[in-house]
């Protein structure tokens, strides 16, 4: 079973759930701060790479996680 994978800091948590992420690209694609990225490290549900937050340039929009036709991604400011 794949895990999640987070990218945090101080301020804000963005994690991708690998186990249903297909890999599509309509979050990079979509992103108005241009921090996401296809993995090189991670695989999603189909072994298509998975996507990777610049988590210091995200502004917690929730564009990605409203976009993402699975559900795949959660992104929060933290309390
Ligand atoms: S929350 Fe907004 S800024 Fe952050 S990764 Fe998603 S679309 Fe980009
Ligand atoms: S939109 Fe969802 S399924 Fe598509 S690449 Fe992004 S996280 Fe994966």
């Amino acid at each position: 079973m794949y895990k999640p994978v987070s990218f945090e800091n101080g301020e804000r948590k963005w994690t991708n759930f690998l186990e249903i992420c297909k890999g599509c690209g309509i979050c990079i694609e979509k992103c108005p701060q241009k921090c996401l990225k296809f993995s090189e490290d991670n695989m999603g549900y189909y072994s298509t790479p998975a996507v990777d937050c610049d988590i210091d340039r995200c502004i917690v929009c929730k564009t990605c996680e409203m976009f993402c036709p699975d559900v795949a991604i959660n992104v929060n400011k933290k309390p």
